[in-house]
């Protein structure tokens, strides 16, 4: 796994704005039913990564007008709570991220909310790059954090592994320290505490 300086990785450097993958209609990928966009490229090299495939820059489509036409298509029935970045990593594919964030935002304001996964923890973001901070702050909830193989554990709520966070952007932004979404679960709990309730 590696980790960055701040505002060592720029997404001007590395973003290809390239996409992996999209799906509408989902409900794995944060609370109620949910368009997913998976961005191309990330350096974190997580062990375990659960795609290995997506850390490539230049791996699959080239983003296109089309395609975020149809994610605002996709957007406007009643029942779809949101959209949802992942990767790859979403805060390395910053100009694509901020555009169809921002045409979410023009479109339907805040009646749909915006996930983000990432690598970089919230508090590294904080002190990141223009691009990143931008993002961060027109999201509502960032899953935080590389994935940790030691703390891999499948029965968390939307994580892979332990040190994983969701965070919940303006109540963090208020506070002035990450605060965990009121919504999740399974913040304080560990492995073995959860294992017992199954
Ligand atoms: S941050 Fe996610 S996409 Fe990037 S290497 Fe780690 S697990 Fe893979």
């Amino acid at each position: 796994m590696r980790n960055p300086n701040p505002k060592e990785w720029q997404a001007q450097d590395y973003s290809q704005n390239r996409i992996a993958d999209y799906k509408a209609y989902n409900f794995v990928d944060g609370e109620g039913i949910r368009n997913s966009l998976y961005v191309s490229g990330c350096l974190f090299a997580c062990e375990g990564c659960f795609n290995k495939a997506v850390q490539n820059f230049n791996y699959g489509v080239p983003f296109t007008q089309e395609l975020e036409d149809q994610i605002i298509e996709d957007l406007r029935p009643d029942y779809v709570q949101g959209l949802t970045l992942l990767g790859g990593e979403p805060f390395l594919n910053t100009p694509v991220c901020l555009q169809v964030v921002d045409r979410v935002r023009q479109e339907f304001g805040h009646s749909k909310d915006i996930w983000s996964w990432s690598g970089y923890t919230y508090e590294e973001l904080l002190v990141d790059t223009q691009d990143k901070l931008e993002l961060l702050s027109k999201i509502d909830i960032l899953v935080d954090g590389r994935f940790e193989l030691s703390k891999r554990n499948l029965n968390l709520q939307f994580r892979g592994s332990s040190n994983q966070r969701i965070i919940d952007v303006a109540a963090s932004k208020a506070q002035g320290k990450a605060v965990i979404w009121a919504k999740c679960k399974d913040a304080e709990e560990s492995y073995e505490q959860i294992k017992k309730q199954i």
